[in-house]
């Protein structure tokens, strides 16, 4: 078997050879989907999973802007349409530097997964660009998404492909990118998620993938008769993700000490509450400041320049910033002070080490394509009701959203029970997610 899986992964290695993230992506599927191939004979030698890596469509295109001075600036805007078997394409936006084909494609290709396991019709795509939003006035911001929409209108659609938010893009620039595409086609249409309410949104999309990651959470400790009740949170970042696991955390009685950004974490020992949540919440999300700032607020808690807060002692870890931030080292560290929970809220966290890591050490580890599918399984709830033209209540909303991370709980159950009780998240999601899409592929023939 080992041969078979190296075989495969030379084969896109030659073709993929300067995209180490997309590699990683690839590798931790065919370990668990080729074995499962291998032992059912209808998907033996139709190159399935090979059809899977190479994506549909790959989009690139300049992105010229004028700043506040004056200035011309030419960033580089993609979109990755990577498979449509089940659904039109669908798959967040992502505004940041280190922004690449290959953190774009590793991304569009756990899309794919990740949506066939929320239950509902939706393709798997990325996009997005390697712009800074930080630092950068609104304005600015404006020109920007409305030079990047100017193009990227012509290729996706609420039939074909509908971008939504992640690392730097949320309702402010939902908002922008909206307009332009509006005016470009003439059109009002679910082609954005993450949309303000008043105009297309659903209620419950901000807080969707935070709350889903909790409720993942939830599912797995209810699983062992254990509830979230008295215990110890760690969380990383500071943005959508986290803010939303940070609040459902609490609410359903754990305690969250820790919250982090890309210059380091605040441990607060005595808990993130409701209060100070808020503050977190005007701190990143209105005045757009650093989370150092908040030990000005409250002297009690520390901040801890330049780490990720994984030394922390926990009982749940919920990565919640951006993928490869908890190394085998790390892992180890959280592991020996006690951690047994880890739900992703980010995507692919957690470098091949750490995992390991976690399932040699037989603790409820859930990868990010099954424990943060609450964001995109919402906003495939914002695409129903915008088809359908009627706002759902935030209760109904919410319901849904927990139907959905349960019903995810248990297709990995079913695809990653093993015989001594433990139950493999990683291969349970894998290819309960390939076999959705693998069978639409074979009914729909060599596309
Ligand atoms: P935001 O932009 O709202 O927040 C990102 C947070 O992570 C910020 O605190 C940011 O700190 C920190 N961060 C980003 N890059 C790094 C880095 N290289 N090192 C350390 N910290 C970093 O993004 P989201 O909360 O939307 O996304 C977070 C993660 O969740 C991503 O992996 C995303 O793909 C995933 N995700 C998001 C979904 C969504 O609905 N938004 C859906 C599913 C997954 P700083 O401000 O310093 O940059």
């Amino acid at each position: 078997m080992e041969k078979v899986i190296s075989d495969f992964m030379d084969l896109v290695k030659v073709r993929n050879q300067h995209e180490p993230e997309f590699l990683q992506a690839v590798e931790e599927v065919a370990e668990t989907v080729i074995p499962y191939i291998v032992n059912h004979e209808i998907y033996k030698g139709k190159n399935i999973l090979l059809r899977m890596v190479e994506p549909e469509r790959v989009i690139m295109f300049r992105v010229p802007w004028v700043d506040d001075k004056g200035e011309i600036i030419v960033n580089r805007g993609y979109r990755i349409q990577m498979n449509s078997a089940i659904g039109p394409y669908k798959g967040g936006l992502r505004f940041h530097p280190t922004v690449n084909l290959s953190i774009l494609k590793f991304l569009a290709f756990e899309q794919v997964f990740k949506n066939a396991l929320t239950t509902l019709p939706m393709g798997g795509g990325k996009g997005g660009s390697d712009f800074d939003p930080k630092g950068k006035s609104d304005d600015e911001i404006m020109r920007f998404c409305h030079s990047f929409m100017s193009e990227l209108s012509r290729h996706i659609g609420s039939n074909t492909d509908v971008p939504a938010g992640d690392i730097g893009v949320g309702g402010r620039e939902i908002g922008f990118l909206f307009g332009m595409y509006k005016k470009m086609r003439n059109e009002f249409t679910g082609v954005l998620t993450g949309k303000g309410t008043t105009w297309g949104g659903s209620l419950i999309r901000p807080e969707a993938t935070g709350y889903g990651t909790v409720y993942f959470a939830q599912n797995m400790l209810e699983k062992r008769g254990d509830s979230l009740k008295d215990k110890i949170a760690t969380v990383s970042g500071s943005g959508n993700v986290a803010q939303y696991a940070c609040e459902k955390a609490t609410q359903l009685g754990a305690k969250v000490v820790t919250m982090s950004d890309s210059s380091g974490y605040i441990y607060d020992k005595e808990g993130i509450d409701a209060d100070k949540l808020a503050f977190v919440m005007d701190l990143k999300n209105n005045r757009r400041g650093r989370i150092s700032e908040y030990v000005e607020m409250y002297p009690n808690a520390k901040f801890i320049s330049g780490n990720r807060p994984w030394d922390v002692k926990c009982d749940i870890a919920m990565p919640c910033a951006t993928q490869n931030e908890i190394n085998g080292d790390e892992a180890k560290t959280l592991l020996n002070n006690g951690c047994f929970v880890i739900s992703e809220g980010a995507n692919m966290p957690s470098e091949p080490e750490a995992i390991m890591a976690f399932q040699a050490a037989k603790i409820l580890y859930a990868p990010g394509k099954a424990s943060n599918a609450g964001g995109v399984a919402t906003s495939g709830l914002e695409m129903s009701q915008n088809s359908l033209r009627i706002n759902w209540t935030r209760e109904e909303v919410d319901t849904r959203l927990k139907k959905i991370m349960s019903d995810i709980h248990d297709s990995c159950i079913k695809f990653g029970k093993e015989e001594n009780g433990y139950i493999d998240y990683v291969r349970g999601a894998n290819i309960a997610g390939f076999v959705k899409v693998a069978d639409a592929m074979l009914a729909q023939g060599v596309v």
